[in-house]
């Protein structure tokens, strides 16, 4: 769904001009206004090229209309909308929560920084921005 200038300055400002899930200050460029509820653009594949891959054309359509509505968007900065990408909310917490062990798994870097006590694994919740700015609010 296109949305107004207007519509998208209100939606940056929407949890104070942060992130809605690391709470990074938001350029006024740049960010993305996220679907909390993935709408799942509808695709379809393109002819096949000479290199033998298709491209992957979207309609404009959505396979869940409902939820391409104002109020089912955050605003988020780039990495956050793009690893989120239709992960729900709860999926996309679990994720986060995974990536420290998932770096120890595959990066000697940080296995090393690890060892040598330059990084330090803390355990904790992940609680989003969106969350403490309502509490803060409230
Ligand atoms: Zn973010």
């Amino acid at each position: 769904m296109a949305i107004t200038k207007k519509q998208r300055a209100e939606l940056r400002m929407k949890f104070g001009g942060r992130c809605a899930y690391c709470g990074c200050q938001l350029p006024e460029k740049g960010w993305h206004a996220d679907h909390v509820e993935a709408a799942l653009r509808k695709w379809e594949f393109g002819e096949r090229q000479a290199n033998g891959t298709r491209k992957i054309i979207y309609s404009g359509d959505h396979w869940r209309p409902e939820n391409d509505v104002l109020e089912n968007m955050f605003p988020a900065c780039a990495p956050c909308n793009l690893f989120k990408a239709t992960l729900t909310v709860e999926v996309f917490r679990e994720q986060i929560a995974a990536q420290a062990d998932r770096a120890r798994l595959y990066s000697v870097n940080f296995r090393t920084a690890e060892r040598f006590g330059l990084v330090e694994v803390i355990v904790k919740p992940v609680i989003f921005w969106f969350e403490q700015y309502q509490s803060e609010v409230i």
